[in-house]
C-alpha cells in the first residue's frame, strides 16, 4: 500500500505531462488486499502489488482510454486488453494511463490534447514518441514499468531519450487485443522499465497465444539465466552509420562501443541495407494506409465525440475533421490515397513489396551474425516546439526504428553506448537472445 501511494503522491506532483488520468480508488483497494494477503502470511507472486503505468491506448474496462485525442476525450473501454489483463492476474496494480501521440501517430508526444510530454533528464527537450508519458513516468520512478505501444519505434525511441530500457518483442509474441490498432502488421505490445530484469518479469507475464490475435503465437519463457551469452558475430549497418542525417557525437560513440565488443572477442561485422529514406518511405506508406483504414471505425457513430451535421455524410465529416488532429488527418488523408483505385498498385503493392525484400534480407543476414546493433535514434531529442513544423523530418527521425518493425524482429533500447542508447536486435523469436546480450553488454559498457 505505501508503495502505491508513494507512486501516486508522485504521479500527482509530476509536471511533465505525462499522465492523462489517474487510477487511484482501484490502485488502493488492490494495494490494501496485498496488504492483507502479506498479513495473513500468504505467499504472494513476484509482481504482486507492483504499481505500474499504461500507455492510453490500451483498454482497461471502466477506465477513460483516449489515445490523447479529442474524439475519445470522454470514451471508457468497456474490456480489458489481453496483455494488460495478464498483468492485472499476476497481482500488478494499474496507477495511471499515460500521455502519449494521439494514437501513437508521432515521435514526440507533442501531438496530444493533454499537452506535450517533457523529457524526464532535460523538460525543455521532448520526451519522445509515441510512448512519451510512459518512458517518463519510468525514469522519474512515478511507476516501477509502464507498458508502451511499438508500431515504427515508438517504444524504443523514448526509452532511448529518457535513458531507460524499452523492448519491443517479436511481433505476435504478445496479444494485441484491447490494443488500439494503429498499422496492425507492426503494432507491438511491450515493457519500458529501469532494469533488464523488470523488462524480463513483464515479458515473460504478458507473452502467450491468443485466441483473440491470431497473429499471436506460444513462446518459451526467457529464462533468468542472463548470463550465458551465445553471441560470437555482432552486425552493423554500415549505411545508418556512414550518413550526413546521424550526429557526429552519436556516431563516435556507436563505433566505440563497436570497438569495446571486439576487444572482448566478439567479431564485429560491417553488413550492407537499404538506405535509411526507403525503410521509413516504405514504412509511413504502410502505416499510414493500415490506420487510415483501421480509424475509419472512429467516425462519431459507435464511438467518439458525435458532431451532428446536416445529414449523415455531414456528420461523420465534422466529427472527423473536428475532433482529428492535424497529423491524424494527414496519415488519414495519405494512407486514403495510398490504397485508393488507380493508385494502390502504384503505391500500396510496391511497398508490400519493398517490405517482403527488407524482410528477406534480415533473414540472410542473420546467418552471418546473430546480433544486429544500431543506435536508436540519428540525433539527441530536439526541444519542444522545434519538430512539429516539420513532419517529414520528424519521419526521418524514425530511420533506425522503423526498419526492424517491417520485420516484426525483437529490439530492445539500452540507455547506454550513446547518448540516446544503443538498440539491439535478433532474428525473429530470439527476444532470449536480445536480452542476453544486454546483459553482456551492460557489463562491459
Ligand atoms: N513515430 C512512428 C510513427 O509515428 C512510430 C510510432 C509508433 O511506434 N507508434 O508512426
Amino acid at each position: 500500500m505505501s508503495l502505491v501511494q508513494e507512486k501516486l503522491n508522485l504521479l500527482k506532483q509530476n509536471t511533465h505531462n505525462s499522465v492523462n488520468s489517474l487510477l487511484e480508488g482501484t490502485a488502493l483497494a488492490a494495494a490494501k488486499k496485498v496488504d492483507a494477503k502479506i498479513e495473513n502470511g500468504q505467499e504472494i507472486g513476484l509482481l504482486e502489488g507492483i504499481p505500474f503505468g499504461i500507455k492510453d491506448v490500451y483498454m482497461l474496462q471502466g477506465t477513460y482510454t483516449t489515445a490523447s485525442s479529442d474524439l475519445l476525450k470522454k470514451y471508457k473501454a468497456a474490456y480489458t486488453a489481453t496483455a494488460i489483463q495478464k498483468l492485472l492476474d499476476a497481482g500488478a496494480i494499474p496507477l495511471v494511463k499515460e500521455n502519449c501521440d494521439s494514437f501513437g501517430h508521432g515521435s514526440s508526444s507533442e501531438n496530444t490534447i493533454f499537452g506535450a510530454v517533457k523529457n524526464a533528464i532535460n523538460p525543455d527537450l521532448v520526451a519522445g514518441g509515441s510512448s512519451g508519458g510512459s518512458a517518463v513516468n519510468v525514469a522519474k520512478d512515478c511507476t516501477i514499468f509502464s507498458i508502451g505501444g511499438d508500431t515504427g519505434g515508438s517504444i524504443r525511441q523514448p526509452a532511448g531519450y529518457n535513458k531507460i530500457y524499452g523492448f519491443k518483442p517479436t511481433y505476435g509474441r504478445i496479444s494485441r487485443y484491447g490494443l488500439m490498432a494503429y498499422a496492425s502488421s507492426t503494432d507491438c505490445v511491450g515493457p519500458i522499465a529501469k532494469s533488464i530484469e523488470d523488462v524480463r518479469i513483464v515479458l515473460n507475464v504478458m507473452s502467450g497465444k491468443d485466441p483473440r490475435d491470431q497473429t499471436s503465437y506460444v513462446s518459451e519463457a526467457v529464462s533468468t539465466d542472463l548470463k550465458a551469452t551465445q553471441i560470437k558475430t555482432v552486425g552493423y549497418y554500415k549505411n545508418f552509420i556512414e550518413n550526413n542525417a546521424i550526429s557526429t557525437e552519436i556516431q563516435t560513440d556507436f563505433l566505440a562501443t563497436l570497438e569495446k565488443i571486439k576487444a572482448k572477442g566478439i567479431a564485429v561485422k560491417a553488413l550492407d541495407f537499404f538506405d535509411a529514406d526507403i525503410l521509413v518511405s516504405t514504412y509511413y506508406t504502410l502505416a499510414m494506409a493500415e490506420t487510415a483504414s483501421n480509424l475509419s471505425r472512429l467516425d462519431g457513430t459507435n464511438y467518439g465525440a458525435r458532431i451532428e451535421g446536416a445529414n449523415l455524410k455531414d456528420t461523420y465529416s465534422i466529427t472527423r475533421s473536428e475532433n482529428f488532429s492535424e497529423e491524424t488527418k494527414r496519415r488519414v488523408v495519405g494512407g486514403n490515397q495510398v490504397l485508393s483505385q488507380g493508385f494502390s498498385d502504384e503505391i500500396y503493392l510496391k511497398a508490400q513489396n519493398l517490405r517482403n525484400q527488407i524482410s528477406a534480407r534480415f533473414t540472410e543476414d542473420f546467418k552471418d551474425v546473430d546480433i544486429v546493433l544500431s543506435p536508436v535514434t540519428p540525433a539527441s531529442p530536439p526541444e519542444i516546439g522545434e519538430s512539429l513544423q516539420d513532419p517529414l523530418a520528424m519521419y526521418l527521425s524514425d530511420a533506425y526504428t522503423v526498419g526492424f518493425s517491417l520485420g516484426g524482429l525483437p529490439a530492445l533500447t539500452i540507455p547506454k553506448g550513446t547518448s540516446t542508447g544503443i538498440q539491439i536486435t535478433a532474428d525473429k523469436k530470439k527476444d532470449a537472445e536480445v536480452l542476453q546480450f544486454a546483459n553482456f553488454l551492460n557489463e562491459i559498457l
